[in-house]
């Protein structure tokens, strides 16, 4: 690695992402946590504004040169309701558990962010920081950019990245195209009308209907959609019913709807929404679709992916940066990658013997984030020149 920040790095990104490992918190409840950032940057001088969207915290730092890039980079800071189940000597013990790694993007952004505001004479333009809450559930950027507009008016790059445990220590991954998958989560109520289950003929059953409706929903999938385009369908919670022998009104579906483009996204939403409406009618029933949340797929700008390649490369030797397939989970980071030209980049961190991101046994390879600080180092100084 061609270093650029002092030796003494990797133990201190450690720390920090140990003391955060300890106290995780869930979405909107981050508040040990945004306690946690605020007393750094407050002993390292960085100015900051807090409680955005509750416990999100933005941080402006101008260079002493002027310049007129504004590189926004950013950091999601919640845990996940999991009890942890590691052996981890800092292990969680409230019953939360950051298992997606979010303890160390904060602990890797707050030691970069303390280098290059020791370095300020050497920027030209304007570091934007972003320590986002409630990722998970998805809702922390827009509810941040809904309070504060103006501070994501003028943003010229945005860069976010993921510690990435299925993907090798020492590699980072930048597509050029898709990352993450949209996530839309609906809720489809099929109506009927109920009565005595010994006599169906008199009632309008909303239970046959819907479970109709649910093996119709992946035609969408296996027969409209182009099958060369990621998409998934995936129903997760049904609620009907009191007893064995009452046929219900109602049934009420909820789901999930995953896309990797805006185009399969806004088409798999409006078939789903079709058939929902318009299936039960051919039985005798309605049903009615709403949406509840979501959030777009995370899509990189090429240019400046080829750009963060190359600089990885540059940094830690060829072959660093690698591209990988689309991954079917989301992240709300979208909403920032609306506003400018942006890279959502994967940190290899894979670890013997630990599991998948959600999992209690989750856990990433810490030297992971020593390659995270350099590289937004390097990116930072190179953008803001
Ligand atoms: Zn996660
Ligand atoms: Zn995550």
């Amino acid at each position: 690695m061609k270093k650029s920040l002092p030796n003494n790095l990797h133990d201190e990104v450690v720390k920090i992402r140990r003391d955060l490992h300890k106290i995780p918190e869930t979405a909107f409840k981050e508040f040990e946590t945004s306690n946690y950032i605020k007393n750094f940057l407050k002993s390292n001088d960085i100015e900051f504004e807090s409680d955005i969207a509750k416990t999100g915290i933005l941080v402006e730092l101008i260079g002493e040169k002027t310049g007129k890039n504004v590189l926004a980079l950013r950091a999601d800071i919640d845990g996940l309701p999991i009890q942890e189940e590691t052996d981890l000597e800092f292990k969680s013990q409230n019953g939360n558990m950051h298992a997606c790694g979010h303890d160390g993007h904060v602990a890797m952004m707050l030691i970069a962010l303390k280098y290059l505001n020791l370095n300020k004479e050497n920027i030209a333009g304007k570091l934007k920081v972003i320590f986002q809450p409630a990722e998970e559930e998805v809702g922390g950027a827009k509810a941040m950019i809904e309070q504060k507009p103006d501070f994501f008016k003028d943003f010229t790059h945005v860069f976010g990245f993921h510690i990435w445990n299925q993907i090798d220590l020492g590699k980072i991954a930048f597509n050029d195209n898709t990352v993450f998958v949209s996530a839309d989560t609906f809720e489809i109520e099929v109506f009927g009308k109920g009565g005595h289950g010994a006599m169906p003929h008199l009632n309008t059953d909303p239970i046959f209907i819907a479970a109709n409706l649910i093996i119709s929903a992946q035609s969408i999938i296996s027969r409209k959609k182009n099958p060369g385009k990621l998409g998934v369908i995936t129903f997760g919670k049904i609620e009907a019913g009191t007893a064995a022998n009452i046929t219900p009104e109602v049934v009420r579906l909820t789901g999930t709807i995953r896309a990797e483009s805006k185009e399969t996204r806004e088409f798999l939403i409006d078939e789903l929404k079709n058939l929902s409406e318009n299936f039960p009618k051919s039985f005798g029933g309605k049903g009615k679709f709403t949406k509840s949340s979501g959030t777009g797929p995370v899509i990189n700008n090429k240019d400046f992916a080829n750009q963060s390649y190359s600089i990885a490369d540059e940094i830690f030797g060829n072959n660093t940066s690698i591209k990988v397939d689309p991954v079917s989970v989301a992240d709300d980071m979208a909403e920032f990658m609306e506003l400018a030209p942006s890279v959502y980049a994967l940190l290899g961190g894979k670890k013997k013997n630990s599991e998948m991101h959600h999992n209690s046994k989750f856990d990433f390879d810490e030297r992971c984030m020593s390659y995270g600080i350099e590289f937004i180092n390097s990116l930072a100084t190179k953008i803001l020149n």
